[in-house]
């Protein structure tokens, strides 16, 4: 828990967010501005920074959040058209919120490369 950061005050419930899945380690919920027709952000409770501050203590973490995933692309019916994945990491890689997050973007096809 970090006091600053808007992702931990979503998981602490002192700011609101439309949540589609939540469990012990992990919540889901629509990004306040979507870049897709289907756009949800997926992140650990833990307070991680970003994909670099991940280490060998989060392993069981990591691989629960991806384990969920799947249920998650049901629950929002993108599980025949798929989807795409993202973790959007420091600077170059476009991140605006350092609380570690994956984009599930979906309902449209996404080009290749990004911008
Ligand atoms: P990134 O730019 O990869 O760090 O992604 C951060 C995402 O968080 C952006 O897509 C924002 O629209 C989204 N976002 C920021 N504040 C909120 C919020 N309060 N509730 C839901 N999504 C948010
Ligand atoms: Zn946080």
């Amino acid at each position: 828990m970090q006091a600053s950061c808007i992702f931990c005050k979503i998981i602490n419930r002192d700011i609101p967010a439309k949540i589609v899945y939540e469990d012990e380690l992990i919540i889901a919920f629509h990004d306040i501005s979507p870049a897709a027709p289907a756009h949800v952000l997926v992140i650990p409770k833990k307070h991680i920074a970003n994909l670099l501050e991940i280490t060998a203590d989060d392993n069981k973490l990591m691989a629960h959040l991806m384990s969920v995933i799947p249920g998650i692309a049901k629950t929002l019916g993108l599980e025949e058209k798929g989807f795409r994945l993202v973790v959007n990491t420091k600077e170059n890689g476009g991140q605006t919120v350092d609380h570690l997050h994956f984009h599930m973007l979906g309902e449209r096809f996404m080009t290749w490369p990004p911008g």
